[in-house]
């Protein structure tokens, strides 16, 4: 085996980019782009600077508008931007859509969709949850029925995020019941289809999700009354998108994870830094404390750990591995990142003290945003089902 942990220069561009554009958001716009975030508000500038480096190119063609460099350099770029102490907010999506899209669309779709992703035009959310199909997404009840070259959708989804600030959402439901799917050699695989959907199409009714917390963007419950969408305008082939869906969701678990990653990093060195010029007792830092710097230390060995996996399921899905080995490394690492990051914030709220949970400092914010990813975009307890199930054969339980 050839293994080299060298980054090429095409893997770090995109990083020194994002450091030199996103210095005004945490410098002299930081006040502007905190205010935004705690009013749920989209910050448009932002999102340009975000087209600007080339975030949203890294999965698409460069027919497309696209630079096509890969998951590897993206992953790293959401690391950083959230290590800068800035949350990605829908790029997550938006970045797993245009994968989706490049991946498995039709021409005309691509050349409708792509290029606008890439230059910040369009941004895209994801719609899959229901109340009854969050874990469980082939309980999902959202129907699309064809009526000549349309499809007529009704149903309702929950929590979805950014719907206002997104112009599309690539949509999941069912084109054939769940009864009859279980008939065919698929099983509950069989009858789900990719829409994609304008956010202002008549018959969608939008309403926000009264939530605890935000990370820049609303929650939404989606309710769709003969929703009227192009059969052109499906993603893959009908009746197939439980294939095309979940190869999908590779990508956002291992940008999640890079998330969870840039978390680990930030307060691991926030910190660090604090623990060096805190003096609590005469004239030593509380650093000098094993009681500080074991944890600290502990929580910096997991978080390399964690992020080394990230790196590799990145690496794997560049290199075009099967997806179920691909989900296997994006799974894995997406839990093992989520738990160093919510190690790495507690131990820095324990080194903050009372410091930490000042508006400022931000931590407590951190916190929410790790423990989210924890649950959220798939939780703890399937991954280790999966892990289960598919790594060790062992037999599944549900
Ligand atoms: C802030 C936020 C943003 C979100 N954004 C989006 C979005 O943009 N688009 C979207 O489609 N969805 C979104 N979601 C939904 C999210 O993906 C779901 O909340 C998540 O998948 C869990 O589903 P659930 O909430 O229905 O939990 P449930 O399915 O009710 O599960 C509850 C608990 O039971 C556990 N459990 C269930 N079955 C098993 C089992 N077999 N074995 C062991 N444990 C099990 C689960 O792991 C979980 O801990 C968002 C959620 C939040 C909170």
């Amino acid at each position: 085996m050839n293994l080299n942990f060298n980054f090429s220069e095409e893997n770090t561009m995109l990083v020194d980019a994002i450091d030199t554009a996103m210095k005004p958001w945490i410098t002299t716009r930081k006040k502007e782009l905190d205010e935004m975030v705690s009013q749920a508000m989209f910050c448009e500038d932002l999102w340009q600077t975000f087209a600007d480096v080339g975030l949203m190119g890294c999965l698409v063609p460069e027919e497309y508008g696209g630079t096509n460099v890969g998951l590897l350099p993206l992953a790293l770029g959401f690391e950083k931007v959230t290590a800068m102490g800035v949350s990605p907010s829908i790029l997550l999506v938006t970045c797993m859509d245009s994968a989706c899209i490049a991946r498995n669309a039709s021409d005309a779709i691509k050349e409708q969709y792509l290029p606008g992703i890439v230059s910040g035009k369009i941004k895209f959310c994801f719609a899959i949850t229901e109340a009854d199909a969050g874990t469980n997404s082939f309980n999902m009840k959202t129907r699309a029925v064809a009526r000549g070259d349309k499809f007529v959708i009704n149903g309702a989804k929950t929590f979805i995020s950014g719907v206002e600030d997104a112009d599309y959402m690539l949509l999941v439901a069912r084109t054939t019941s769940l009864e009859d799917a279980r008939k065919t050699d698929m099983g509950q695989y069989h009858g789900l289809s990719l829409f994609i959907v304008p956010t202002d199409v008549p018959g969608l009714e939008k309403q926000p999700m009264p939530m605890a917390f935000n990370e820049g963007v609303n929650q939404y419950t989606l309710f769709f009354d003969d929703v009227e969408i192009g059969a052109d305008q499906i993603v893959g082939e009908v009746d197939m998108g439980a294939i095309v869906m979940f190869n999908s969701l590779n990508p956002e678990r291992i940008l999640a994870a890079a998330m969870c990653s840039g978390m680990s990093e930030r307060t691991i060195g926030m910190a660090a830094d604090y623990a060096k010029e805190r003096k609590v007792f005469r004239d030593t830092p509380i650093g000098a404390y094993q009681g500080i710097a074991h944890p600290l230390a502990m929580a910096k060995a997991e978080h390399e750990a964690a992020r080394l996996m990230m790196l590799k399921a990145a690496w794997a899905y560049d290199e075009g591995w099967e997806p179920a080995k691909v989900g296997s490394l994006a799974n894995m690492c997406k839990l093992l990142n989520a738990d160093s990051a919510i190690h790495s914030v507690d131990v820095a709220i324990e080194t903050l003290g009372g410091s930490a949970f000042t508006q400022d400092v931000g931590l407590l914010g951190l916190w929410n945003g790790a423990r989210l990813l924890k649950t959220a975009p798939v939780s703890k307890e399937m991954i280790l089902n999966f892990i289960a199930e598919w790594e060790l054969g062992l037999p599944k339980s549900y």
